[in-house]
């Protein structure tokens, strides 16, 4: 043999293990369901994490069973993260704000032998009682509770089961390739569909999604994850987080902008991560409070597009700067970064500020192409748009009980975005596919129609759509929420658009409306207001 490298299999245990060993004593700290503050650190987490799967052991639950999730950011869910992966079951997190129907579809696909749930949605739990068939246990995540006890017959409570666990429990061996969470896409644009992440798969993300032209989060940060741990394992930040030992600041129920200065403040948050809603509630709450968020450097924001106008707001304002990525549940989900190239640093603040709008670049792991609709692959030269597709260590193969790849013959994923690439691989989500709105042949954007409104004063939020046209097919209408106490007119908006698109992009109408329907990760349900406003154009309406 000429010689040879060790082989450790990458597993979830051996994250939480190096948090335990070379960071135990730096703090988790997590706001309860009760609005309490509870203050751990990675060795207790850990600690409990063994019990954790330990219990479950002696439940019997077996190896490869899905034990499901319905909870806030808060230590027990970090515990159980590490716990079920760590004794070879599967994580299942499960967004509470899907209706009871999609619930029990996703409960009962997935299998669910175990479901942990915050006392919050305690009550889901028992609505959906009879109609789970593969339920062996519930746990409350918490201390005994006479009252959530008879709410629920059999109700076990996580408190008690660890107290009765061995603190000397050895995490198992566990094949890299193993699965070791399972999240359900948001369902946006279709049924959810399940993807399987493997223990090997968790591992990469947390390498290549988290180098200095990445997340970049070190020892020395604290981060603060507001996207919440049901979706898409909170972009992966809490084995990250374990991964380089820094402080875990878990947000609980509050993700309302006033209790998140609050946080940043209280706990000198560096750097946290969610989707845009959240960072326009934080800037409301910063003015509102005279906070500087001084502590705060750096903002991740994603799962939709980051109106390009809050970056000079947030770096002018308070010194944050907005790193813009882009991913989806079939992608771990960190596909895409925004960090500049060293030949940008002579460039002028406006150009560099131009290259932050997009969706970044891939860092090592993945890679991105574009194809046309018969599949040829089309030219990264920053201004022909085709469909994304991607292929790396961490995107999805096969859903969750299919038996066919979702990929395509030579192995990509398509991502059913529209998207642009420029020579340097800096990505820009046009739309996604079943939005982009199609007038007369032509394309038009509803992401840029949605910035464009977003960047005017008096709009709070907006929302395009294509709406059925006569003579074009389909024109967009956009939905508008005024900023409360203005009273924009739909002239006043439209000619907003004035300069900055062609003038056939405009919108053919401005309605204004008192809310956006939104899913459950927060984003705007635009089939819903397809269905609602997509006749607003033709003659008899
Ligand atoms: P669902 O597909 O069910 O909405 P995901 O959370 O997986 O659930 O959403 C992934 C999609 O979200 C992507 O395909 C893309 O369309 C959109 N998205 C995510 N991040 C961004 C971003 N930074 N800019 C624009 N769109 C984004």
């Amino acid at each position: 043999m000429l010689g040879q490298m060790m082989h450790r299999q990458l597993t979830i245990s051996s994250l939480a293990e190096h948090a335990a060993n070379y960071h135990g004593t730096t703090e988790v700290v997590s706001v309860e369901t009760d609005g309490s503050v509870l203050r751990t650190n990675w060795k207790t987490i850990e600690q409990n994490a063994r019990k954790l799967a330990n219990a479950l052991d002696q439940l019997g639950i077996q190896s490869g069973a899905r034990c499901a999730t319905i909870a806030w950011n808060n230590a027990r869910h970090l515990e159980i993260y590490f716990g079920v992966a760590g004794g070879g079951m599967v994580c299942h997190t499960i967004n509470p704000r899907l209706f009871p129907e999609q619930l029990i579809y996703i409960i009962n696909h997935a299998q669910d032998q175990v479901l942990f749930v915050d006392k919050t949605f305690l009550p889901i739990a028992v609505k959906l009682g009879e109609h789970l068939k593969s339920l062996k246990a519930v746990i409350l995540m918490g201390p005994r509770d006479d009252e959530a006890a008879a709410m629920l017959d059999g109700l076990l409570f996580y408190d008690e089961l660890l107290s009765d666990a061995d603190a000397n429990f050895k995490w198992p061996d566990i094949d890299e390739n193993s699965p070791s969470s399972l999240c359900y896409t948001s369902g946006t644009t279709g049924n959810p569909k399940g993807v399987l992440y493997s223990h090997r798969s968790t591992v990469l993300h947390s390498l290549g999604g988290n180098q200095p032209d990445g997340l970049a989060i070190s020892a020395r940060d604290t981060v603060l994850p507001v996207v919440p741990m049901f979706h898409v394992n909170a972009w992966g930040v809490p084995y990250i987080a374990a991964g380089v030992g820094c402080k875990l600041v878990l947000p609980g129920p509050g993700m309302d902008g006033d209790s998140l200065v609050r946080l940043i403040d209280g706990e000198n948050v560096s750097i946290a991560l969610g989707v845009p809603t959240i960072w326009m509630g934080l800037l409301g709450a910063l003015e509102a409070s005279g906070s500087k968020a001084k502590s705060l450097k750096r903002t991740v924001v994603g799962g939709s597009a980051l109106p390009p106008s809050m970056i000079p707001i947030f770096r002018d304002k308070y010194g944050v700067e907005l790193i813009h990525a882009w991913g989806m549940t079939e992608t771990s989900p960190l596909g895409t970064m925004n960090n500049l190239l060293q030949k940008h640093s002579t460039l002028s603040d406006a150009q560099q500020a131009e290259l932050r709008r997009g969706q970044g670049r891939p860092p090592y792991g993945v890679e991105l192409r574009l194809v046309d609709d018969s599949g040829a692959i089309l030219p990264h030269d920053g201004t022909t748009q085709g469909d994304l597709q991607i292929r790396g260590h961490w995107i999805v193969d096969t859903y969750f009980e299919s038996n066919k790849t979702a990929c395509t013959d030579d192995g990509w994923f398509d991502t059913g975005d529209v998207a642009t690439i420029d020579g340097d691989g800096y990505l820009i989500i046009r739309d996604r596919s079943k939005d982009i709105i199609k007038s007369g042949g032509e394309w038009i954007s509803t992401v840029e129609l949605e910035n464009i409104a977003i960047a005017h004063p008096d709009i709070a939020n907006a929302a395009a759509i294509a709406a059925r046209h006569e003579k074009w097919d389909e024109r967009p209408v956009l939905l508008a929420i005024r900023v409360e106490g203005t009273t924009p007119s739909e002239q006043e908006i439209l000619e907003f658009y004035d300069g900055k698109i062609a003038k056939w992009q405009v919108p053919d109408r401005v309605i204004f409306v008192d809310e956006l329907p939104l899913g459950g990760t927060g984003k705007i349900l635009k089939n819903k207001l397809r269905e609602q406003y997509g006749d607003v154009l033709l003659s008899a309406n």
